[in-house]
């Protein structure tokens, strides 16, 4: 594949269809790129999978 077509990191497709959405992510005091998205959907979404992973760790279920 040429050129520099950019994946949305949630859902796979390319950004450059959509109105993408650019993160970056501080890191040992640098700058570090997390990626692109499609759109705020889908950046929303990859945040509520992340925050769902780790939290799952410590948190206790009631049931
Ligand atoms: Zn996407």
């Amino acid at each position: 594949m040429a050129g520099t077509t950019t994946q949305c990191v949630y859902c796979g497709s390319d950004v450059s269809c959509h109105d993408p959405v650019f993160v970056e992510e501080a890191a040992d005091g640098e700058r570090v790129s997390v990626g692109g998205f499609c759109n705020y959907a889908c950046l929303s979404a990859y945040i509520e999978d992340e925050e769902l992973t780790t939290g799952a760790s410590c948190e206790w279920s009631p049931t």
